[in-house]
């Protein structure tokens, strides 16, 4: 099948790269003049396990293109995927700027009946908008369907993901758009679920707003498991056999980040607010996140009174592993209560050093290797358990530090781990390991 993706971040490049992978022409759209360069010369402009690879192959096969111009990129396609972002705007609502300068943008440029297939997260309501504006730009005698396709990858697994998701989710009004995309999607051989519109544009947002109550739920037995002498893995274990709980996302922590949970969340809240309809649990499932990111902060002023004049170096920035994607990370919010306090930050991240430097705070400094933070290093923050960061921190901080001290955001440890260690080592919902 013919298709175009509009948009090439991290759901557009991916999705692109995959449908190449499975037999499709896909044609990669982005108004970013710079991004389609890079593409064009084989270049990911984003860090993605696997990525660059398969790019390539489906390249070299002649079934993958980049282009900038529309107008080329848009003709003659049966398929045209929106992928660009979503961000939160000031009230919290979804920014849909980009999706509907994208529906324009196809209205104006189709040469013949197409499907619109949004991969965007997008508002309940939203998909009909979009074949409104498509159909209201049109130049020629054609018309287009939308589809709902949200897209469910994770950032530092998303091609592993599109391979072996749990659902693809089809949702439209019109059973033959559906049958095409479901169709382009069988080589995946994944379950599929068809559903309307609405439906679809719904399960995007309660699935990430799921998964984000279950995290600040655990978190929030952590910090009750402090209180009473309980140890969170062992409760987290105890709960998660359960399997009307299931196992997954119950790890506690300094909370979520990333480009989906927060700014989706958020716009959830939104999204029920204008329909009169007062999200309490979501509400609060925001809050105890926003609480949960400094938690390190205040477990190190609880030890050492004041952090000022200290030197602290925080172990990974990006807001998980394996990604370079720094929007709502932990550690800007760390990094920004710790300038406050007057502490000297150290930052390191394996891959996404140079992202964090656009959003830290300018006081923050940067160690190119781990050694070279962890020796500047009164404290240690662990903030992303990249591997290199598991496997390394504990023997260099012995080895390096006057007086080892971690205070471990993500609980990388465990009492094995610490055995015969001179280490003060301060993680979340247990007792002080030693
Ligand atoms: P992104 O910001 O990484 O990429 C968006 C891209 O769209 C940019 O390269 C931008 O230049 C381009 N763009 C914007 N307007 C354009 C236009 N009119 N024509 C061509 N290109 C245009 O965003 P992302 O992280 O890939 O997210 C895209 C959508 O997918 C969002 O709605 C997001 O919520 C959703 N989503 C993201 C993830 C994730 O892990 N990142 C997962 C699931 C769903």
């Amino acid at each position: 099948m013919k298709i175009a993706i509009i948009g090439t971040g991290y759901v557009g490049l991916v999705t692109g790269v995959c449908l190449a992978e499975i037999g499709h022409e896909v044609t990669c759209i982005d108004t970013n003049l710079e991004k389609v360069d890079q593409l064009k010369k084989g270049i990911s402009p984003i860090y993605e396990p696997g990525l660059e690879e398969l790019m390539e192959k489906n390249r070299a096969a002649g079934r993958l293109e980049f282009t900038n111009n529309s107008i080329i990129g848009l003709k003659d396609q049966e398929v045209i995927y929106i992928a660009v972002g979503t961000p939160q705007s000031e009230d919290g609502a979804a920014d849909l700027t980009y999706v509907f300068n994208a529906a324009r943008n196809i209205g104006e440029n189709i040469t013949r009946n197409v499907v619109v297939v949004t991969k965007s997260t997008v508002p309940i309501g939203t998909n009909a908008k979009v074949r409104q504006l498509v159909m209201s730009n049109l130049q020629d005698n054609v018309c287009a369907e939308v589809v709902s396709n949200p897209e469910f990858l994770r950032e530092g697994s998303a091609i592993h993901d599109s391979f072996n998701g749990d659902r693809i989710v089809i949702g439209t009004d019109n059973q033959e758009a559906g049958d095409i995309v479901e169709e382009i999607n069988k080589p995946f051989g994944l379950p599929i679920l068809r559903t309307s519109l609405h439906s679809a544009e719904m399960i995007k947002y309660a699935s990430n707003a799921f998964l984000a109550t279950k995290i600040s739920f655990i978190n929030e037995i952590a910090n009750l498991s402090e209180k009473t002498n309980a140890h969170i893995e062992e409760v987290a274990k105890g709960i998660g056999m359960d399997s009307r709980i299931g196992n997954k996302f119950l790890n506690a922590g300094i909370g979520y980040g990333g480009s989906c949970f927060p700014k989706d969340t958020q716009a959830l809240v939104k999204i029920s607010e204008d329909c009169n309809h007062d999200f309490h649990l979501l509400k609060s499932v925001i809050t105890i996140n926003e609480n949960q990111k400094t938690l390190l902060v205040r477990k190190a002023k609880e030890r050492f009174g004041t952090l000022r004049g200290m030197k602290v170096a925080l172990l990974g920035l990006a807001f998980k592993p394996d990604t370079d994607d720094m929007r709502e990370a932990a550690s800007i919010s760390v990094a920004h209560e710790l300038v406050e306090e007057g502490a000297e930050v150290i930052g390191y991240d394996p891959i996404a050093a140079d992202n964090a430097k656009k959003v830290l705070p300018e006081e923050v400094l940067y160690a190119d290797q781990i050694e070279e933070a962890i020796k500047q290093a009164d404290v240690v923050f662990i903030l992303t358990e990249w591997k290199e960061i598991v496997e390394k921190t504990l023997i260099l901080s012995t080895l390096f530090m006057n007086e080892p001290i971690i205070f471990d955001g993500r609980n990388c440890y465990t009492n094995e781990d610490l055995y015969n260690l001179e280490v003060e080592y301060i993680s979340v919902g247990r007792e002080n390991l030693s």
